[in-house]
């Protein structure tokens, strides 16, 4: 956000708004976490927040501060749409295009005449906002929410649970500081969150060591369905909904099981199939380690976009046609073609 930008943040807030925050569609710990978060520090200025999720959020978050107070756009969509009809000013937060509100929600936003303000680090943000704060160099949404508050020059007014939701965030989105664009600057931002008093053992062991049994025999069953590539680097994973049904899939069961595939010596590409009967798609995930651009991938390939080394995706061809499209662009585009 350069300074023009920050000011003019700076005069809209000056006079008490009416104000929506919005994440993405299946909201994660940093889309949550940067919208509660700002949520909270934008009420403490003063003004009317409300946070409007397209659809629900997963229950390993439903101990963030004010995730109860949260209206769910798919559940409540008329409220919800009243809401949007009184706001003077709307947050989006952790994604670049409308449309990642799902299409009902994105109808709807796509109507409203209030100014927008985008905070985001995915690639290639679209042009509907007035106010953009998108750098793809910030490993997570709720690191940009600190510098933009700081920026205002409000850091006292981050309080504990501000400094919750902001933590969890970067811990999410930094698979907990292990991924390349966690800096000596995250690590600032989250020594100052502490110093807020963000219970840093506390609110891993509610975001990692909160399992049900069935989520982890899902994981085994992930585990034994995955198949390795060596030869290309990859390694895939397919859950069909038969699979999520037999270990009564809650949603956020299946996040983070991307990521495993990846700690196979010489593997650098990991993608996840999960089939949704409901939604009649199939949701993808792609992770990378290094230089193979998954964002490339998704978009280029399955409708889906993200950053290099974690992007989503769709397919709408059934499990097995999505596997044999997957296998058949992999083909051409695998990391040993870098
Ligand atoms: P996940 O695999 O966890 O759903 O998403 C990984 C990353 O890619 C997240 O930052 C998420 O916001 C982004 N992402 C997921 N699905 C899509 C999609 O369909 N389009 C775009 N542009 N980004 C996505
Ligand atoms: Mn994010």
């Amino acid at each position: 956000m350069n300074k023009t930008d920050i000011q003019t943040a700076h005069n809209l807030l000056a006079q008490k708004q009416k104000i929506v925050v919005i994440p993405h569609r299946n909201p994660d710990g940093d889309a949550m976490g940067s919208t509660l978060g700002l949520s909270i520090f934008l009420k403490a200025l003063g003004h009317e927040v409300q946070v409007i999720s397209p659809n629900e959020f997963p229950d390993f978050l439903a101990w963030m501060p004010e995730s109860q107070k949260v209206v769910i756009f798919e559940k409540t969509t008329q409220k919800a749409k009243e809401i949007l009809a009184e706001a003077s000013l709307v947050f989006t937060l952790d994604f670049n295009a409308l449309h990642r509100t799902g299409e009902l929600m994105e109808q709807t936003l796509k109507e409203l005449t209030v100014p927008f303000l985008m905070i985001d680090h995915h690639e290639k943000p679209d042009d509907y906002a007035s106010y953009i704060f998108s750098d793809i160099n910030y490993g997570s949404t709720c690191e940009m929410v600190y510098h933009f508050i700081s920026e205002l020059g409000k850091e006292d007014l981050i309080n504990q649970q501000i400094a919750s939701c902001l933590y969890t965030g970067i811990v999410t989105d930094s698979g907990s500081f292990k991924y390349p664009n966690t800096t000596s600057t995250t690590h600032r931002v989250v020594a100052s969150l502490l110093e807020k008093g963000a219970k840093n053992a506390e609110i891993h062991n509610l975001l990692f060591d909160n399992n049900s049994y069935n989520r982890l025999k899902l994981l085994g069953r992930a585990l034994e369905n995955m198949v390795v590539l060596p030869e290309l680097q990859t390694a895939y994973i397919l859950l069909s909904q038969k699979d999520l049904d037999e270990f009564h899939f809650q949603k956020g069961d299946t996040e983070g099981i991307v990521n495993y595939p990846l700690t196979i010596k010489g593997i650098v590409f990991s993608v996840i199939f999960i089939e949704n009967y409901q939604e009649k798609i199939i949701k993808m995930s792609f992770r990378s380690q290094g230089n193979f651009d998954v964002n490339l991938f998704a978009r280029n390939h399955f409708s889906g976009g993200g950053h290099k080394n974690a992007a989503g995706g769709k397919s709408v061809l059934s499990l097995t046609e999505s596997e044999k499209r997957f296998l058949e662009v992999l083909k051409e585009d695998n990391p040993t073609k870098l």
